[in-house]
């Protein structure tokens, strides 16, 4: 009988301490979170003083910026993870060529029709004339600083058809880094460990998918192993959609499709239970030159039907033109996250269907910035999402090419030119893993492993 007291008596005690602790955590957070939405709006102010109106992306590639304040803070904010981004452009700009100087295989073209052309050899005897260590290219500065940017990103583009623009920077970036699985994997090893640095837990990455789908598989092997790599060190997760192409005939995006979820079958995250690591696809490219959803749907729907491990994510809506319909169909479809939904603003009968199907939006605000679909952040349709409530996540699509660090400068920009409150970009961040395909393990452990960043990032902007 007194054992049964004492141990009612302590579950009681217990009881009242984990409320007593709750009550007390959530004020506590609640009070650091509005003491640091203060500081992170004086920080903005500091911004603005020190810096011309209205924001200009272009100022994120000046690198007094990076020492600001609010650059440092945006660096430190567990961004949670990244649901959009290319495996062709995952590092920034000044990464990206210091990756091509370390590895000693890669090549490129300095003098000929193609200069920029980056290649992997590994007998120097079989480099075709007019390449040179890339190391050399770099460091010599046989490719100046400002050569670079106009050969690997959109600096100095006209703007007059950046899709245009694309190919020619995907064909030089492309041979260096993917020449090779080793050179892939480091490749891919340092993205990772500069997410890791810049507060990101996971990424899922676009990868377009072979016709030979063994090639595909081994990206993947690759991945999967730099992804383990850098988990020596850190908790860090990966994940893999696989895409196709808009101009693809049917019968190639059927076959892409059988690819993808053939690799998905042939590799799992092994230190995840094994989980899958390719988890959905998608097809990309130029919506405004190319088919529409509505032409792929029989296709993309029986995909739906006999691989539902495969999920669709996919771009949609990433045009200034009212008349395309891609997001009505993506929704038709059953996409569990919409890449950009630009255009959505002409079609506000779809907020809640968007709402009711709990879509997330991948927002890439700079990336639109970059393809000239809007002059400034300022006339971004998607704030007005966040403010109707729809779910939506921030996201970088091309770093690389548009000159970004990935989500660092995302969120940096938002929070200057949208005048996000702290609480909005929380909820930005938290979505980011909420919408996220990693398994429900791993999602369960990302969100967790957040909550305690999160604390710490309010006591360490307060202090
Ligand atoms: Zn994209």
């Amino acid at each position: 009988m007194l054992k049964f007291f004492n141990t009612t008596k302590n579950i009681i005690l217990i009881l009242l301490f984990a409320i007593n602790h709750e009550i007390t955590a959530s004020n506590k957070v609640s009070t650091l979170e509005r003491r640091a939405d203060s500081i992170m709006r004086v920080m903005v102010n500091e911004y603005h003083n020190q810096y011309k109106k209205p924001f200009n992306y272009i100022n994120l590639t000046d690198s007094t910026v990076w020492n600001t304040r609010l650059y440092k803070f945006c660096k430190q904010l567990p961004k949670g993870g990244e649901l959009h981004i290319h495996s062709t452009a995952l590092l920034a700009f000044d990464d990206y060529c210091s990756f091509l100087a370390s590895q000693p295989n890669i090549y490129i073209q300095i003098e000929g029709d193609n200069i920029g052309h980056t290649l992997y050899r590994t007998d120097p005897y079989d480099v075709p004339a007019g390449y040179l260590p890339a190391r050399i290219c770099i460091s010599k500065e046989y490719l100046t600083r400002e050569k670079s940017l106009k050969l690997y990103t959109f600096n100095g583009c006209s703007h007059d058809n950046p899709w245009k623009d694309f190919q020619p920077i995907f064909r030089r970036i492309f041979n260096g880094a993917f020449g090779s699985p080793e050179n892939f994997e480091k490749y891919m090893e340092k993205a990772f460990n500069i997410y890791i640095e810049n507060n990101i837990q996971f990424a899922e990455i676009r990868i377009g998918s072979t016709i030979d789908r063994d090639i595909f598989l081994s990206m993947a092997e690759m991945i999967m192993k730099a992804c383990n790599n850098v988990r020596k060190k850190a908790d860090f997760h990966v994940t893999i959609i696989g895409t196709g192409n808009k101009g693809y005939s049917l019968e190639e995006v059927q076959k892409r499709i059988e690819n993808v979820a053939y690799v998905q079958q042939h590799i799992k995250d092994t230190l995840m239970n094994k989980c899958n690591l390719i988890t959905g696809f998608d097809l990309v490219s130029d919506e405004d030159k190319n088919h529409s959803f509505e032409y792929y749907y029989d296709v993309l729907k029986k995909c739906e039907r006999e691989y539902p491990d495969l999920k669709l994510f996919l771009h949609a809506g990433e045009t200034k033109k009212a008349e395309n319909n891609n997001i009505k169909w993506a929704i038709k479809l059953g996409a569990k996250r919409i890449g950009h939904a630009y255009n959505m603003y002409f079609h506000p009968e779809l907020y809640d269907e968007i709402r009711q199907n709990d879509i997330c939006i991948e927002t890439c605000p700079l990336s639109s910035v970059n393809l000239g679909y809007c002059t400034s952040l300022d006339s971004h349709p998607n704030i007005g999402y966040i403010h109707s409530g729809l779910p939506v996540a921030i996201c970088s699509d091309d770093p690389t090419i548009f000159e970004h660090t990935a989500l660092v400068d995302d969120f940096f920009a938002v929070i200057v030119d949208w005048n996000l409150s702290l609480s909005e970009v929380k909820q930005l961040c938290k979505n980011s893993i909420t919408y996220s395909s990693l398994s429900k393990k791993a999602k369960k452990k990302v969100m967790k492993d957040w909550e305690k960043r999160w604390v710490k990032f309010l006591e360490d902007t307060v202090k």
